[in-house]
């Protein structure tokens, strides 16, 4: 049965949210399951946002979407969703709210900003903000919704373009313990690994902690192979041989950064689609920003957003993140 807002109403407009009536209290998997039918807001329609605001489309959902970009809205206008014109409006229409924007910049903006969520989001919202972006932004934006009678939780995500096409994504919740079920249930559309990590921050926490190792590991098997090859060695054989021994990490293993050695990865496509070296440095940025304020010494997660800045500087900025191997070329090695 979809759950219904206004069986709610009386208790939401006796005042602000009480933290004793939970929003899964209110909808609980048991009497209130996220029904297909249920309305859900979606806000940020890009490379991530797309494929999964489709994916709740295909399992049935209502959909209300809007991006700041007209050309992905009419994407999801002819998929069947419902377009608004501003966050607010999405927010006064809706009974969960989904948002998958670039940064913590776009995140605040949509929120806070004219027209945003918050000026018209309705008392027993679930809020899941999916961007990858600083955990105090969502700790603010979570203290923001609860005076709003909202319940905001963050859920950034890992597995990449062809995990949001699959409806495959691993997502990292951080929020009230109490509302994890029902986010688990919307999330499910959209992911196969929906997993609690705490208080609201935690998901952006392991998030940002797990990038930073992936770009470390990435720049590392980068010059890895690139000596390799100019000591003559032949890339399918070398990686062949690390996968099978000690230095074997995801970035050798399935999403190799020399072309040719894996088909259907970015560094086989010219280092197209995949996960931007833009947002990478973003990624490492925020890593630095949590590292400096916890006094925590990252040598090797200080060096890899500098040599990832150094890229986005170059040229490389909306390639794939492995092309730090082009990077690491001498150009008439290339
Ligand atoms: P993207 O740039 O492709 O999409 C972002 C979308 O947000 C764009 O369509 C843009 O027009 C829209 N937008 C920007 N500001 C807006 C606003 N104020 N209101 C409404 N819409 C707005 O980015 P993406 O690759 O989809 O990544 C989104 C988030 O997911 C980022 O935080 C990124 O770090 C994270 N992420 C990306 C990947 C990946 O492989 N691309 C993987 C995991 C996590």
């Amino acid at each position: 049965m979809a759950f219904s807002r206004s069986r709610f109403l009386p208790i939401l407009k006796a005042g602000r949210r009480s933290l004793s009536i939970t929003f899964s209290q209110k909808f609980s998997a048991s009497q209130h399951s996220y029904s297909p039918q249920a309305k859900v807001g979606f806000i940020g329609l890009g490379n991530m946002g797309g494929p999964m605001a489709t994916n709740l489309l295909q399992k049935g959902h209502s959909v209300v979407a809007y991006d700041v970009s007209p050309v992905a809205m009419e994407y999801l206008q002819d998929e069947g969703a419902d377009i608004a014109s501003n966050p607010a409006e999405v927010a006064s229409k809706v009974d969960s709210i989904i948002t998958m924007l670039p940064n913590s910049q776009h995140v605040r903006s949509c929120y806070t900003g004219e027209k945003g969520v918050f000026e018209a989001v309705q008392p027993g919202t679930l809020i899941l903000d999916s961007s990858t972006i600083d955990p105090t932004v969502s700790k603010e934006m979570a203290s923001i919704a609860l005076k709003k009678g909202a319940v905001f939780m963050d859920a950034p995500v890992s597995g990449g373009v062809n995990a949001a096409k699959g409806a495959t994504l691993t997502f990292m919740v951080g929020g009230d313990e109490t509302e994890f079920e029902a986010a688990k249930e919307l999330l499910g559309a959209m992911g196969k690994n929906i997993v609690y990590c705490g208080g609201v921050g935690n998901g952006q926490a392991v998030k940002i902690c797990n990038n930073m190792l992936l770009a470390i590991s990435m720049i590392g098997t980068c010059e890895t192979m690139n000596l390799g090859m100019r000591l003559g060695l032949e890339p399918k054989l070398m990686a062949s041989i690390i996968n099978s021994a000690t230095g074997r990490c995801w970035s050798s293993e399935l999403y190799n950064p020399v072309p040719g050695v894996l088909e259907n990865v970015p560094s086989s496509n010219n280092y197209e689609g995949g996960f931007g070296t833009a947002l990478m440095t973003k990624d490492l940025g925020l890593a630095q920003d949590a590292a400096s304020k916890t006094l925590t010494p990252t040598p090797l997660g200080s060096l890899a957003y500098q040599v990832y800045r150094l890229m986005t500087n170059s040229g490389l900025a909306e390639k794939d993140f492995s092309s730090v191997f082009l990077f690491l070329q001498e150009k008439d090695k290339k």
